[in-house]
Parts: C-alpha cells; structure tokens; sequence
C-alpha cells in the first residue's frame, strides 16, 4: 500500500533556490560548507522562502527581542531549510492535513514568529521544590544514569524554536573542561551509574578533541554499560554522520575499557515525517553499520505534529529506516513556545488510537519531564484508563490538572501542562498570530484562560476532542478496506476467496 515515495520526504532541489543556484554536489554535501552558510538572518531566509515585507519584518522584530534577551535564536543549515515548503504559509501536506489550517512544520519548527513573544506568564507547572541535581557538568535524577552536558559554545547545528532547554538558545552556555571534569569523575566514583547521557546543547557539535577526550574517559570507567549520544546532527545535517566521526566514536568508547564492552546507542529527535529523507535514511545506515542502535525522542508539539497520521507516519517511517520510537515527550511549559503545547489528555487520545493500527514496536512511550528534579513522569495511555464506573480520558474535556507520581513516589498535586493568559492577552496574541499569517484557524494556541485573581475560566480551542472513527483512521493510515471499512485483519474470514486466488498463484503453478 505505501509505495517508496511515500516514505521520504523529497527536499526541495537546492539548485532551484537562487541563494545556492551555483554550489556544486561536492559543496553541499559538506557539513562544514553548510555550517558556514546556516541561515542566520531574515535577509539570507528571504532568499529560501517566500515571505511578505510584513513577515519578514515580523520575524526580524521577534529576532530582536529574543537577541536582546541574550539569545540566539536563528540559525538553520542549507539541508534543513529545503526541507521547507517554498511557500511555508501555504504548505502543501500531501497526507491528508489541511493545509489551510497548517504553516510548513520544518518553518514552525526553525524559524521564530511573534508567537514566541506571546504569553509571558506560564503559570506554575508546579515544580517540585529541590536544589540543584548537579555535580559540574553531571546532572542525576535517577539512581544508575545521568546526564553529561558537555555543550561547548552554542553548539547545534540548527536551532529549535521549541528547544526545551531554552538554554541552549542562549548565546552564553559553555560548558568548561573542569565541569566536564568533574561529571567524568563523579561518574568514576558512583559504581551505580552504569550509563551516561551524552548531551549538549548537541553531543556531535562539540570539537573532535572534545568528544574523543570525553568517551576516552567513559571508557575507562569500569562500572560503565552504555553510552546514549543525543543529537539532531542525522536530521539537520545528516552530511556530518562520517565514517571518520564513526570510527572515532566506536574506537574511542571502548579504548581503555578493560571489562564488558561498552554500548553506544543515539539518541535523535524527529517530530515529523518531513524530516524523514533519503540523506536521514543514509545517515541511519552508517551509523548502524557501526554497530549502534538509534532510538528517538519526539516532542508532541501543538501546530507541528498534533495530529492522528502525522504521528503515525513518523514513528513508522522512522522504524522503516531503522530508528526505534522511545518517547513522545510531552512540551515542556517554557517561556516563549507556549503556543507549543498540546493538552495532556489529546496526547493521550492518539495514543491510545494507535495502539493496534501500528506495530508495538512503533509506538513510543509518552511521558512529561517533571522540572526540579521529578523526572520522567509516564502518560500511557491504554484501553483501561478507568477504575469502577465513571468517565474514561475521552467522555469530557479534562482541565489537564491532575496529581502526578515520579519513579521514586513523589507526589506533584495540580500539575498543568498548559500555559495561562487572561482573555485579552489571549485575543491579542491571536490576533497578533492571524496578522502575521494572513488568515484565522491556523494558530489555535491550547492555554488556560484566567481571571484577574488567577481563577481558572476555560482552556481555549479545545472544545472538541479528537474523534477518531475507525473509518477515519484506516483511511487516514492508507490501508486497503475490506468489510466494514476496516482492513482485514483475519485470513480465515476470505479462505474461499483465497483458495481460488492461490489456485492461480505461482506456488500453485510450481507443483
Ligand atoms: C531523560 C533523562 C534520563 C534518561 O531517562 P530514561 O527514562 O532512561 O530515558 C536520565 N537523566 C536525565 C536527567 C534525564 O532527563
Ligand atoms: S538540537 Fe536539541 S538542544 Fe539543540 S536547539 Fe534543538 S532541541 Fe535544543
């Protein structure tokens, strides 16, 4: 039923955007030529794509503020940014979205609109109340693993408007050799820590000294299994997935290891199906050639990929090229990409209406990070989602509120995955948004509306919950319908249509 070119996205041909009309295959394919041409300003982005004089000089307003905040905010490589729609206002979604209600998700995803600059109170989430986690670049909030950050300068080969770390927008992060120092050493000194989150900022954007000097270290470490790499690098600049970056991870990751060896997995972050190209596909199959095994994290993201078959499509397709779905991550509530976040229980709806209609294998576990210090927080959703009598996660509009419990049995009361303005905040926001798109309906901010004392009212554009009918998702998920509108999902059902068929197949005509 899917047929190859349906399961990459194509890139627009570089050679067709005036900006690169003259650079050579050789040029491009280079990761340092594209990071030496990453798109940096509204000038250069006028060039890829198409944007009014008022876009443009929106966008430029939105990289202002977000500069004077002592961030970084724009920075696109040459590959990604063909992955955009020329026209990003006006996509075309070939997989059944309407693209009157949607902007180029690779364009929300990339580069920073108003929106950014809209709804400055997010409300608490309720964050655990707890000091620092951390020891120099370490950072631990499970007993056997943690995370080294180990980011020099700003070091992403793209920037995420939604980035959850928004500190790794900010121009200052740096992560000095003795902090990384010491993460190596406490690592060294706590024998139950048997694996290390590699991070950055992007853990493949560090030099090569670094990264080497890094895994030498980890390789050391006795008591170590795993190592978790986690990067963007295959999806915005698959180009610098070498075999000479390869090598030098598998040989530097076990070079002073004395005892079992040590395992390296990737760790990457798709969130849609657009990122899914040939070049990604390539990247994937050096790098498991190496002997490493890819898992992903998705963030759900509002506007991006809140949606039925664009979740489905991307975790299949990423399983199709070898990379195996870990988390859906619920956004992070974060100053600035408010308008990001989709509401707990519609996560948990497609979820759970996946379940079935594509492999087990495919489907990722959805989960919150708790800030201050709680950790991964499940939100599986699941065919028994009620105890006793009573309503289930889809018979009413649920408020998001709810009581949470951390691995360890914290309990985290009232905790709100949206964020909160007042109605007038909230009706200018969007008008700010529908200007600067040039139609309403596309930008459908999920926030909790207050009043002047704080006082919950409604959560907006949430008033319908997704209804997802079997009809709706066989064809949504393109498979071919037998009986009822559904696909067949047992043989027996057709043995006589099938006997006949077979009468006449080659495995007949072999005897
Ligand atoms: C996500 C995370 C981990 C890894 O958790 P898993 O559930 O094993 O993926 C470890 N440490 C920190 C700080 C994290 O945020
Ligand atoms: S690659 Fe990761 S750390 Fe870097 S900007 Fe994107 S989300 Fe943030």
């Amino acid at each position: 039923m899917e047929t190859d070119n349906q399961i990459f996205h194509e890139p627009r041909a570089y050679d067709s955007i005036d900006l690169w009309k003259d650079v050579t295959p050789e040029q491009w394919n280079d990761a340092a030529w594209q990071m030496k041409h990453s798109i940096r300003s509204v000038e250069q982005l006028k060039k890829v794509i198409k944007l009014s004089a008022f876009q443009a000089s929106e966008i430029e307003r939105t990289l202002a503020a977000l500069r004077s905040q002592g961030k970084e905010p724009l920075r696109i490589t040459p590959y990604y940014a063909t992955l955009m729609d020329s026209d990003p206002f006006h996509p075309i979604m070939p997989m059944g979205e309407k693209p009157k209600k949607r902007l180029d998700p690779i364009f929300w995803q990339s580069v920073p609109t108003p929106a950014n600059l809209l709804f400055p109170d997010t409300g608490v989430e309720g964050a655990m109340a707890e000091g620092s986690r951390s020891y120099g670049a370490a950072y631990q909030r499970y007993p056997n693993r943690l995370a080294l950050f180990v980011a020099e300068n700003t070091s992403c080969a793209s920037y995420c408007v939604h980035c959850q770390r928004a500190k790794s927008l900010d121009g200052s992060v740096d992560v000095s050799r003795t902090e990384v120092d010491k993460g190596l050493f406490y690592i060294g000194s706590n024998r139950n820590i048997n694996e290390v989150l590699v991070t950055g900022g992007d853990a493949l954007m560090i030099s090569r000294s670094r990264l080497q000097y890094i895994l030498e270290e980890l390789s050391r470490i006795p008591h170590l299994r795993a190592i978790r790499i986690a990067t963007r690098v295959p999806v915005v600049l698959p180009m610098a997935i070498t075999d000479e970056l390869l090598d030098l991870i598998e040989i530097s990751a076990n070079r002073y290891n004395n005892g079992a060896e040590k395992y390296v997995y990737f760790m990457t972050h798709i969130n849609h199906y657009h990122e899914i190209t040939k070049d990604l596909a390539v990247a994937v199959k050096k790098i498991r050639k190496h002997g490493f095994t890819i898992r992903n994290q998705t963030v759900l993201l509002n506007h991006v990929n809140d949606y039925y078959k664009t979740l489905a499509e991307t975790f299949r397709r990423m399983f199709w090229i070898g990379i195996h779905p870990y988390y859906l991550l619920q956004c992070h509530k974060e100053r600035g990409i408010v308008h990001f976040i989709t509401p707990v229980q519609v996560g948990k709806i497609y979820m759970k209406h996946l379940q079935g209609w594509i492999s087990g294998v495919t489907m990722p576990r959805y989960a919150a990070n708790v800030e201050g210090g709680g950790g991964k927080v499940l939100l599986m959703p699941s065919g028994h989602d009620t105890f006793n009598v009573g309503s289930n996660n889809e018979d009413q509009i649920s408020e998001s509120y709810a009581t949470v419990t951390t691995w360890d049995g914290k309990e985290l009361f009232n905790y709100e995955a949206l964020g909160r303005a007042t109605r007038e905040e909230f009706e200018a926001a969007v008008k700010v948004m529908d200007e600067f798109i040039g139609r309403k309906g596309v930008f459908l901010p999920k926030v909790i509306l207050v009043d002047q004392d704080g006082k919950h009212i409604e959560t907006t554009n949430r008033l319908k919950l997704p209804i997802i009918e079997k009809l709706k998702k066989s064809a949504l998920l393109g498979y071919d319908l037998f009986d009822n509108e559904m696909p067949i999902t047992n043989p027996a059902e057709i043995t006589n249509r099938l006997d006949e068929q077979f009468r006449n197949s080659k495995y007949s005509k072999q005897q």
